[in-house]
């Protein structure tokens, strides 16, 4: 499979690695929002969250937890995000399963979503459906 995030696990790719156990590697994104912005993956390949395996994801998800609060540490910073992508119509673009852990500061100027209003009806509708679907 000619995946770029399983030749970082494989070290077939060079990455700065910051930590690692027997279902995670986390390692800097090659292009940060600011230095300290790191990357955290399953080692087995799965696509996105909709796919990966739950024991892999619960690992990630304390990674990151983990890292949040090391990165927070090392970087001084005032604020972090922890956001996924998942789809490439959500913005994913590396189709390997991962978890950005990004180091924020007061007046960094970046933008996340705009929020909205909801219609007459429409979170009544929409709560309907998401427990309808779990
Ligand atoms: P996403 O848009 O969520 O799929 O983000 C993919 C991220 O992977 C981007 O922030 C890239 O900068 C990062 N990236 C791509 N290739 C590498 C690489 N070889 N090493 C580290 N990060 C990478
Ligand atoms: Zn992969």
């Amino acid at each position: 499979m000619d995946c770029i995030f399983c030749k970082i696990v494989a070290g077939e790719l060079p990455s700065h690695k910051v930590y690692e156990n027997e279902r995670v590697l986390a390692f800097l994104d090659i292009h940060p929002v600011h230095p300290g912005h790191t990357l955290v993956i399953p080692k087995v390949h799965a696509r996105n969250l909709l796919e990966i395996a739950a024991e892999d994801w619960a690992a990630v998800a304390e990674a990151a937890r983990m890292l949040a609060i090391a990165v927070e540490k090392a970087t001084d910073a005032d604020g972090m995000n922890i956001m996924m992508n998942n789809r490439a119509h959500a913005g994913q673009v590396v189709d390997h399963a991962h978890v950005h852990v990004i180091p924020r500061f007061k007046g960094d100027g970046l933008r996340q979503w705009s929020p909205r209003s909801y219609k007459e009806n429409e979170a009544a509708e929409i709560e309907a459906k998401i427990r309808e679907a779990l």
